[in-house]
């Protein structure tokens, strides 16, 4: 059973010594319990989060622990009522080959799936986070403007595409060419503009010719800075993320912005929300999961993998989406269907 285990807490960006990989003996279930095999892991902006020594809405990764993350698995042995032998499941088993569940975090997806890492992206975590911010914090409007960053990434996407599903104008920001391109060209997104531009504020506030009605913020920094001028009175903030901020290890040089901040929400009745998707959101997955089928089945949305191939890639491959190298939500194959 190979596992990646959390040997040291990065400051700043995380490299290869933060981790190391562990073999161990697979693990026996015991009455009540399943042993799992890893199929697909999910590597997650959050994780990085969870890699600091921090109090946060969830715990930190213990020194010398296997990193945490949501997997898609089969049930290799079950001592289990529930579960039999061969069963695919939706589970938190962490970057390694082998884990054991009493069923209570698990989701059972069915035998008959053709897709079954989609549970970990479009119809599955990042799935409901963007359903659920946009829809419910952000309350999109037919006609009016929406702007979401990361924009071909696992959120971003759908955010986009949902937005236009509601009538909305859809602008995407994003990091390069190929990525902008593939929001204009295959998400169907109005407009997409490279935030390594020196000029995003200005390129931005033209394409925005009618103001920001609703603002699904993912990263901060400086896409924050280019949005905040353009807010409409009444907008909306969907605080989800800001990746661009995560392997900060002080807060940015320059005057205090937070009273020009606190000052555009005050004139321009802005709301800004923040939200775990989970927490507040877990009990309306059903919802989530019917609507999002449907928009599927219809071509409505569409859907791209970052696969990478190797849980032993998974360190690079997780170093990479903080530095924006996945291009869709980022899936690692551990092993074989
Ligand atoms: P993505 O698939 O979008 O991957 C991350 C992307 O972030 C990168 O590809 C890159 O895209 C962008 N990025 C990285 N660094 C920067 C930077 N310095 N400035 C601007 N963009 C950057 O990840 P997810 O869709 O999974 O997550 C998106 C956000 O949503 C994250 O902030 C995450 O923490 C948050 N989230 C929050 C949840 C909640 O419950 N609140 C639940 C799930 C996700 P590009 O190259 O286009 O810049």
């Amino acid at each position: 059973n190979r596992q990646i285990l959390l040997a040291s807490r990065p400051f700043g960006a995380p490299s290869h010594d933060n981790f190391t990989l562990a073999q161990t003996a697979k693990p026996s279930p015991k009455q009540g319990e399943v042993l799992l095999r890893t199929v697909y892991l999910s590597l997650d902006p959050y994780m990085r989060g969870r890699m600091n020594d921090a109090k946060s809405y969830a715990d930190p990764v213990a020194l010398n622990e296997v990193m945490v993350g949501g997997t898609v698995c089969r049930v290799e042995e079950s001592k289990h009522a529930d579960y039999q032998q061969g069963d695919w499941v939706v589970s938190f088993g962490g970057w390694q080959d082998y884990s054991i569940s009493n069923g209570v975090d698990l989701l059972k997806l069915g035998n008959d799936i053709s897709n079954p890492s989609y549970a970990l992206g479009v119809l599955g975590m990042p799935g409901l986070t963007a359903y659920m911010g946009l829809l419910d914090i952000g309350q999109p409007k037919a006609g009016e403007t929406v702007v979401v960053a990361a924009a071909t990434g696992a959120v971003g996407s759908l955010v986009g595409q949902i937005a236009k599903i509601q009538g909305c104008k859809v602008i995407g920001i994003a990091g390069g060419t190929e990525k902008c391109q593939y929001a204009v060209d295959t998400l169907g997104f109005d407009a997409c503009l490279d935030h390594h531009s020196d000029e995003l504020a200005t390129l931005l506030a033209k394409t925005c010719t009618d103001g920001i009605d609703v603002y699904f913020e993912n990263v901060g920094g400086k896409v924050f800075d280019a949005v905040l001028p353009l807010l409409n009175p009444k907008s909306r903030i969907p605080l989800c993320g800001l990746i661009s901020q995560y392997n900060a290890t002080e807060l940015p040089d320059g005057p205090d912005r937070m009273s020009s901040l606190m000052g555009t929400l005050l004139v321009k009745r802005a709301k800004m929300q923040g939200f775990i998707v989970f927490d507040d959101y877990g009990h309306r997955y059903g919802e989530f999961n019917k609507a999002m089928m449907t928009w599927l089945s219809e071509g409505k949305i569409k859907y791209k993998e970052h696969r990478v191939e190797g849980l032993e890639n998974s360190v690079s491959s997780f170093i990479g989406l903080l530095e924006g190298k996945n291009f869709g939500k980022l899936v690692v194959r551990v092993g074989p269907d």
